[in-house]
């Protein structure tokens, strides 16, 4: 039986950091002897290598939508794996655009790159990501079984929830989502849902925070992701073993603690809970 385990690298909601905040979105699924990534913020690279992970050892990266705070670093990861020793192609899923993004990132990179085949022998990069468009419905990943759902995330279409199943463990992700309804059969019975979560409570005082935003980015928090206490209740309901909350909204608020995010998720529910920190680990 292999180990099964799901690594949170970055946690925090949104592409922006300041001193002190955790790091963007991104998580490693340990499955069935696979070792897969999900979506690629900002310090993916970084988050990887604390968590004991060399940067060759991934079997498959899966970018769950086009926000930047998913996947501002896969040309920089990959780019840094290819330094690291990477020589077998790794399989990259996601929304129609991504092929663009790494054409255009070896492109902004040729120098650097051709100096290093030229330089230094290395293999071509190019061919050393094999990019495939992310579609609904079941696919086989080696040894594990994807279902992909799009989710709930205006104004982009292509957004994807995912629910990753092996012989005897299945992990929900809900990417970037309002509440849904269908998330609850999608989830159902899970070991683990990681759900993204914003605190109700804490959105007032980010909107007036960021301050170089208008309305739209409150309008945008609220038809586009969920309250913790929604996905409480989405986890409730589906029946899962565990939550754990991501992609957390505000989390570089120090009016905002831990506290608050328990408080208003408990209302909703009351099994096994995660609060996403980077680097947390959660064994299945
Ligand atoms: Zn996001
Ligand atoms: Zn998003």
């Amino acid at each position: 039986m292999h180990h099964t385990q799901v690594t949170l690298l970055g946690t925090k909601g949104g592409p922006a950091i300041r001193p002190g905040t955790r790091m963007p979105t991104s998580l490693l699924i340990q499955m069935d002897g696979m070792t897969v990534l999900v979506d690629a913020g900002l310090g993916v690279s970084r988050a990887l290598c604390d968590a004991g992970m060399a940067l060759t050892d991934l079997d498959a990266i899966l970018i769950t939508h086009l926000h930047s705070d998913h996947y501002l670093e896969l040309g920089p990861l990959l780019h840094t794996a290819w330094t690291a020793g990477l020589n077998t192609p790794i399989a990259i899923y996601g929304p129609e655009g991504l092929t663009q993004y790494w054409d255009s990132f070896l492109q902004a990179m040729s120098f650097d790159i051709e100096l290093r085949l030229r330089d230094e022998g290395r293999p071509a990069l190019a061919p050393l990501a094999q990019i495939h468009v992310l579609n609904t419905g079941d696919m086989a990943l080696g040894s594990l079984q994807v279902k992909v759902m799009r989710n709930t995330h205006p104004p982009i279409i292509d957004s994807f929830a995912l629910r990753i199943e092996g012989q005897e463990h299945s992990v929900v992700l809900s990417g970037d989502t309002a509440p849904m309804e269908e998330m609850v059969s999608f989830a159902q019975g899970a070991d683990l849902l990681v759900h993204e979560a914003m605190l109700s409570a804490g959105i007032d005082a980010l909107c007036a925070r960021v301050g170089n935003g208008d309305d739209r980015l409150r309008l945008h928090l609220e038809r586009s992701h969920t309250p913790a206490a929604e996905a409480g209740r989405i986890a409730k309901d589906a029946g899962v073993a565990r939550l754990a909350l991501n992609h957390l909204v505000p989390c570089d608020d120090p009016d905002f603690t831990e506290a608050h995010w328990q408080e208003e998720t408990r209302c909703t529910w009351d099994g096994p809970l995660f609060i996403g920190t980077d680097g947390m680990t959660i064994s299945l």
